[in-house]
């Protein structure tokens, strides 16, 4: 556990001036993902480290986007809360997917993509002492909200798994019952989890969901990657268990779920009394986001189960091409039941430190990966592991084995 004052790494890239900084936001200064997708364009190394498709989504929608913007009907400030096409259309999409009946007029709104609504929650919804706690490795945007809400971060490291055991990383319930104090007000939660590709199972869940409901804590749900699950995982929301509705913000994300990150549409659904909340500060980040994009992601998650389907196979095919590749390099490869990612222990290679493993490979391997101890204050405990993604072209992934083929 460690809180808001630990130090986070440094790795030694130039950073500019930062006086001008307000000191709380000054650990937040740059973030690993594009300081390794800089590094990995000027050093012409294959980016394996920011988790973006190299391959556009569907061209329906880009078609919607564009007509949008040509019929004129997407360009002025659409309605505060999001296109009512859109708000429809995620109230469809839960109860659709996971049977979640959420009101459109109330219960949803649409934001500058997933980022903007985990900011607007935290925002408002905890303040100044409150403490949130995080499962760690988190994604570091979380870190950085919660600092600007003036909040205390409670990171909760996930369990390891025993090297060589072919398992992958759970919950420790017993370390999220003890970081639970009279100041905590909110559980952030990842699943499918960025940077682990762990899925939290439904038992991992439900105690998650015990310690909220028994503390009366808010739920944060981060669900960017819902529908990039593999195999015979399925995406549960948290918000679907007993007595869970009430009390957690269900997020999503555009950019994930049809590949097109750049969009940058999101949104949280819940209750009204919390989603009221949430639309308050939201109004006063970005105020509404690109209106031709929101019409576009309406048709997007009203698609058939067949488009989904699809998109999750094709993703887990390059999954099992780069997971086989990496373990026949010598790394061991964790389990990655969803999201963009695989994690390996680089300990059967001889290394120990994955900052430092990570630094070498794209600076003389020509590979850029991203070291998980980036993601949390515990780095000493997730120093051996090094995030990949796959989310690239089959082309894109051979290449990045053909360099690394050169480390053994
Ligand atoms: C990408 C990502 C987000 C942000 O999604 P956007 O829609 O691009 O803002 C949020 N959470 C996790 C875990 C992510 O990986």
């Amino acid at each position: 556990m460690a809180r808001n004052d630990v130090h986070r790494q440094d790795y030694g890239y130039p950073m500019t001036d930062l006086d001008a900084l307000v000191p709380r936001m000054r650990p937040y200064a740059t973030t690993i993902f594009g300081e390794m997708s800089a590094r990995a364009s000027a050093l012409g190394a294959v980016n394996l480290g920011q988790g973006f498709p190299d391959v556009d989504g569907p061209a329906e929608l880009k078609d919607i986007a564009i007509a949008a913007i040509a019929d004129g009907s997407g360009n002025q400030y659409p309605p505060a809360h999001g296109l009512p096409d859109l708000r429809n259309a995620v109230a469809e999409h839960q109860q659709h997917h996971y049977g979640l009946t959420v009101s459109s007029e109330s219960g949803v709104v649409v934001t500058t993509g997933a980022s903007e609504a985990l900011a607007s929650a935290v925002l408002g919804l905890v303040g100044a002492g409150d403490e949130v706690i995080v499962l760690e490795p988190f994604f570091d945007l979380y870190a950085a909200i919660i600092a600007l809400a003036g909040a205390t971060r409670v990171s909760v490291p996930l369990r390891v798994p025993e090297p060589g055991s072919g398992s992958g990383f759970t919950l420790d319930a017993d370390a999220l019952a003890q970081a639970i104090t009279q100041r905590t007000k909110m559980i952030i939660v990842n699943s499918p989890h960025n940077p682990t590709g762990m899925v939290l199972t439904r038992r991992e869940l439900q105690q998650v969901a015990d310690a909220a409901i028994r503390h009366n804590l808010i739920v944060l749900s981060d669900e960017a990657y819902e529908h990039l699950v593999y195999d015979e995982t399925t995406h549960i929301p948290i918000a679907t268990l007993p007595g869970m509705f009430d009390r957690t913000i269900t997020v999503g994300s555009g950019g994930k779920s049809f590949s097109f990150t750049g969009w940058k549409i999101g949104w949280a659904s819940g209750p009204p009394a919390l989603i009221a909340a949430l639309r308050v500060v939201r109004q006063h980040l970005s105020y509404v986001s690109g209106g031709p994009f929101q019409a576009a992601i309406a048709a997007g998650l009203r698609l058939p189960d067949q488009f989904f389907a699809d998109f999750s196979a094709g993703l887990a095919q390059r999954r099992d091409l780069l997971s086989k590749g990496l373990r026949g390099l010598g790394f061991e490869v964790m389990p990655s039941a969803g999201t963009y990612f695989v994690t390996t222990d680089i300990r059967p290679l001889g290394h120990s430190d994955g900052a430092a493993f990570c630094d070498w490979l794209v600076t003389d391997v020509g590979v850029a990966a991203i070291p998980i101890s980036a993601l949390a204050d515990d780095a000493a405990t997730f120093a051996p592991y090094v995030r990949w993604t796959f989310c690239k072209r089959p082309e894109v992934l051979a290449a990045a084995l053909e360099r690394l083929a050169t480390i053994r």
